[in-house]
């Protein structure tokens, strides 16, 4: 066999088999071979886990389930859209990782997600398991009543999968407080059962926990704070660039901007703008939030100096922090170097697996730093666990008790991975420091329970 650039032999072979076992699957290929990379010293140091065939398990998904979600638009045509849910690994608790709607879902990219979900869990220390969902459909340009006859079919096949001790699920791209509305209103009206802990994110008179629309994002910024914070420095006067402007985007500039940064652009697929003056939020929320309209609006509402561009990358445009918080594989390496060149020195991943390889290499061979999303945007689902609890106990905590915990569990988690980097013989190393600890985590867990 070939071996794989970066990894060892045993770790090639297994990688071999995941290539030959899922064909097609890039984007799955890529999160498994990203977290391969770390590996090397810790199967050096600790056998059990290659003993145990730990690796090959951890690569196959649980329970693999793929559905036909058939509804009715507004023109009275039957639509049929393809669903997905990947309960990946609940070594640590039950399945738990968010739904995307949008038409470039397929198996690959819920899988990748999925695997990258197990360690992210993992890392927030919270009792909670990795899965991941979605469908193909295409909500942008329906109507509402559209989108609940959607999530009501997508729920109708859905409901007999989760539960609140079995997997639950949250939102993602395309999937926000309206999508779980529907969502959770079929879940009852089928089981007949106010099972609030069935998903998270739902709304504050209804079970939602203070904080989680904002957590993905806020978590992101609070991340990026520690690691400023270890570099005597703070997001006083740091200059931001933030691509995207969904859920994760929309918070991340608030909480810059609160942490004395200032946030001078932001993006969505349709192209860019660029403010010196500092992102306007509630021109960006009215946008996108309240009307669902493109980034282009931001310059006719905001006028002055504003650039808007439907052409260059958002990565040309100077900054010193780039938060990359719209999708995966978002920021390539010509773009880590244009960052690099304008002075950039910190790049954290908002979203999932927004860099690729190429990038990651780049940043990292430059001495950057890079914190790799399975650590820095785990504030969303860390909040989402925080929701759990809040359910499971038939309590609410107020805001500024939920941001608090935010705030540690985001801590805990960068300080995991230093550490871990340390021990590793990898100091500085992020992306390490998260693999390894999300890694062993997981692993003990499977070694305790058996072959299963
Ligand atoms: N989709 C989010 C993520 O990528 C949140 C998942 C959740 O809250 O379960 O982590």
């Amino acid at each position: 066999m070939v071996e794989m650039p970066g990894l060892d032999e045993k770790l090639s072979d297994i990688y071999q088999e995941v290539l030959a076992r899922n064909p097609g699957e890039m984007e799955f290929h890529q999160a498994i071979h990203e977290v391969f990379e770390s590996l090397g010293p810790v199967l050096a140091k600790h056998t059990k886990y290659g003993d145990e065939a730990v690796l090959r398990r951890l690569c196959e998904p649980e329970r693999q389930i793929i559905f036909r979600v058939s509804w009715v638009d507004d023109a009275g045509t039957v639509q049929i859209n393809r669903g997905f849910r990947v309960e990946f690994n609940s070594a640590l608790g039950p399945y738990k990782g968010g739904l995307r709607f949008h038409p470039s879902v397929y198996l690959g990219i819920v899988k990748f997600l999925g695997f990258e979900q197990t360690f992210k869990n993992a890392l927030t220390g919270m009792p909670i398991g990795g899965a991941k969902g979605g469908s193909d459909f295409e909500p942008k340009g329906r109507s509402d009543a559209e989108v609940m006859r959607f999530c009501q079919a997508f729920m109708t096949e859905l409901y007999r999968h989760i539960g609140e001790h079995t997997d639950v699920p949250a939102g993602d791209i395309g999937v926000a407080g309206r999508e779980l509305g529907y969502l959770f209103g079929q879940y009852k009206r089928i089981t007949n059962r106010y099972e609030s802990g069935v998903l998270t994110g739902k709304g504050l008179t209804w079970g939602g926990s203070q904080v989680r629309t904002e957590a993905t994002g806020y978590g992101t910024v609070y991340f990026t704070n520690e690691i400023l914070k270890s570099r005597g420095e703070s997001f006083d006067g740091q200059r931001v660039v933030v691509s995207g402007s969904g859920n994760v985007a929309i918070y991340a500039i608030e909480k810059v901007h609160q942490l004395g940064g200032t946030v001078v652009a932001c993006s969505d697929s349709s192209g860019c703008v660029v403010d010196e003056n500092g992102i306007d939020l509630e021109v960006l929320k009215d946008i996108k939030l309240r009307r669902r309209g493109r980034i282009s609006e931001y310059a006719s509402l905001r006028g002055g100096t504003v650039i808007s561009t439907s052409n260059g990358s958002i990565w040309d445009v100077p900054c010193d922090i780039a938060l990359p918080s719209a999708t995966q594989n978002e920021l390539n390496g010509r773009d880590a170097k244009a960052l690099l060149t304008n002075g950039c020195r910190i790049v954290a991943e908002g979203a999932n697996m927004p860099c690729t390889p190429e990038a990651v290499e780049v940043l990292t061979e430059s001495g950057a730093v890079f914190a790799p999303g399975k650590a820095a945007n785990a504030g969303g689902v860390a909040t989402s666990a925080l929701e759990m609890q809040q359910n499971a106990s038939r309590d609410s905590w107020t805001f500024e008790h939920t941001e608090s915990r935010l705030v540690e569990i985001m801590r805990g988690i960068h300080d995991s991975c230093l550490e871990t980097a340390e021990e590793y013989g990898a100091p500085g190393n992020y992306s390490l420091g998260a693999n390894i600890a999300g890694f062993t985590r997981v692993a003990d867990a499977m070694i305790a329970q058996g072959v299963i």
